[in-house]
């Protein structure tokens, strides 16, 4: 049963947190390539934010569920050719790498609901990955985005480079902390760090996450790998 999964998942949310001496964070659901079907079962248990990785995966699953009380994050890379419609799609999009998805994200953003929430996406440790900015441009990136009445900046995101050394992991969510911290310092509204995934949140909350992405831990293994959901879903998604 998926609720009693998701109930584990944050008994050891709360352990870990109490163990380390740390508020207890949020749980993002991170639900790519899983059935609508398991999305409710999850919702139905009480579990409301959600994370996506492809934009016209979240729009077909928000279709089929019809649950206005759900909370949806774009987790994936986002293609500028798509701001507009995540800007939709979405109450929050936490990979804002660049200053150009700025104002598109915000003009976007229909006044008739709240700001969107933004997390800039740090490239914290992949020199490989062309994904996610710099540590240094965050303060400008910031500044860009608090610019935005449309935009409500609310902290950053990361995903570290899959070292199998955990430690080497541990090392960047330390970076990652006390890059938030300067950040809430200068804006005293951001108040999320995502960061730590099924196989390395433990040590994310250690470190101070205040927001684990998990998905494989809950939903079990995907069923599709995601390069094949890359290329299925290249022509029509980011
Ligand atoms: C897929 C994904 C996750 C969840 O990964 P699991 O290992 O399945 O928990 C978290 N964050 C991002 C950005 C992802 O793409």
């Amino acid at each position: 049963m998926l609720s009693d999964t998701l109930h584990e998942v944050l008994q050891r949310l709360e352990n870990a947190a109490r163990d380390a001496a740390r508020p207890v964070p949020r749980l993002l659901a991170v639900s790519k390539t899983q059935a609508a079907t398991a999305v409710a079962e999850l919702a139905a248990a009480g579990q409301r934010a959600f994370g996506e990785n492809y934009v016209q995966e979240a729009l077909a699953k928000q279709k089929s569920l019809n649950d206005d009380a759900l909370e949806w994050h774009l987790i994936g890379h986002l293609q500028s050719n798509k701001a507009a419609i995540a800007a939709t799609a979405f109450d929050w999009v936490q990979t804002l790498d660049r200053e150009k998805l700025v104002p598109l994200l915000a003009t976007a953003r229909a006044t008739s609901r709240p700001p969107l929430n933004v997390l800039i996406q740090v490239n914290i440790d992949d020199e490989t990955s062309k994904h996610g900015c710099r540590p240094d441009d965050v303060p400008a990136l910031a500044g860009a985005i608090v610019a935005q009445p449309r935009l409500a900046l609310r902290g950053l995101m990361a995903i570290p480079a899959p070292d199998p050394d955990l430690q080497r992991r541990r090392i960047a969510f330390r970076r990652m902390r006390s890059l938030f911290d300067d950040l809430a310092g200068q804006h005293p509204q951001v108040d999320t760090l995502s960061m730590g995934m099924s196989d390395d949140h433990a040590i994310a909350i250690e470190e101070g996450a205040t927001m684990v992405r998990v998905g494989t831990g809950l939903f079990g293994r995907r069923e599709r790998r995601e390069s094949e959901m890359g290329n299925q879903a290249k022509p029509q998604t980011s």
